[in-house]
């Protein structure tokens, strides 16, 4: 098991003491490992909390039903015991409207340990009138040309997901769309929900970063990993904020402090 571990040598956090991985997925949706795997690949980094947190019910094809909540409890706190670090089960829910729903319940929100939330443009829209906020994205986002109205509307309708819903984290911002930074920032900053500087998906880029520094946000450094070899690993993401300057002291889970989750407070 160390081998696909040892050539790597990206993994270190370019001057952050980076504790925990809070964004993780495994074959519960389309990750390539179990929980048990992923819990073994950050004991290996030295982490000592991981986040397991596989795609909300309206991802296509891989989406998890709460069904299977039980079963990947069961998973988490065996992986916990057997490595000796913390295992938190999560979600990475949908925002699928401009209303800013997820989909999770209340119940939901209150059996799991941390909730992120993110924009994926193949996940089923709320109602007919959303269909233009993904199909909007899907062309004119992904290729970084949104008009002034298509990003106030993305960005509308992630801060009604802020307002409305006890995210923690908001993953990779900025990957599928693009967002007004400073005013959904702010946004983030008033109700404690931390903005994602996202390994795997490169987001948000220098611009972006900065325009959610200056709105006062807290971060959080994950690495989205749908491999085992990938979990702990943040090299794009601490080149990044260090090279934006971000302090330490705004990085969520990195530093010597306890991990405060908006969802649990
Ligand atoms: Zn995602
Ligand atoms: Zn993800």
């Amino acid at each position: 098991m160390t081998e696909q571990f040892c050539t790597d040598k990206d993994s270190v956090a370019g001057g952050y003491s980076i504790f925990a991985d809070l964004h993780t997925h495994t074959v519960y949706s389309h990750g390539k490992g179990s929980v048990e795997d992923n819990v073994r690949a950050a004991k290996f980094r030295g982490l000592s909390q991981i986040a397991i947190t596989d795609h909300g019910i309206r991802h296509p094809l891989v989406g998890v039903s709460r069904k299977k909540f039980p079963a990947m409890r069961a998973d988490v706190q065996a992986a916990e015991q057997k490595f000796g670090i913390r295992v938190m089960l999560g979600i990475e829910a949908n925002i699928y409207g401009m209303s800013g729903q997820i989909d999770l319940s209340e119940e939901d929100i209150a059996q799991l340990d941390i909730i992120l939330a993110g924009f994926h443009a193949s996940a089923r829209p709320e109602k007919p009138s959303d269909i233009a906020l993904f199909q909007a994205n899907l062309l004119a986002g992904r290729m970084g040309k949104s008009s002034k109205a298509q990003i106030e509307r993305n960005t509308k309708a992630y801060i009604n997901c802020v307002k409305r819903f006890p995210v923690d984290v908001l993953t990779h911002p900025g990957f599928w769309l693009q967002l007004d930074t400073y005013e959904l920032g702010k946004a983030c900053a008033d109700y404690g929900t931390y903005i994602e500087i996202s390994s795997r998906h490169r987001v948000p880029d220098r611009e972006s970063l900065e325009g959610f520094m200056k709105s006062g946000a807290m971060f959080v450094i994950n690495s989205d990993a749908h491999r085992v070899q990938d979990v702990g690993r943040w090299d794009y993401a601490v080149r990044l904020a260090a090279e934006a300057g971000l302090e330490e002291d705004r990085i969520a889970n990195a530093g010597n402090k306890p991990l405060v989750l908006r969802s649990k407070s």
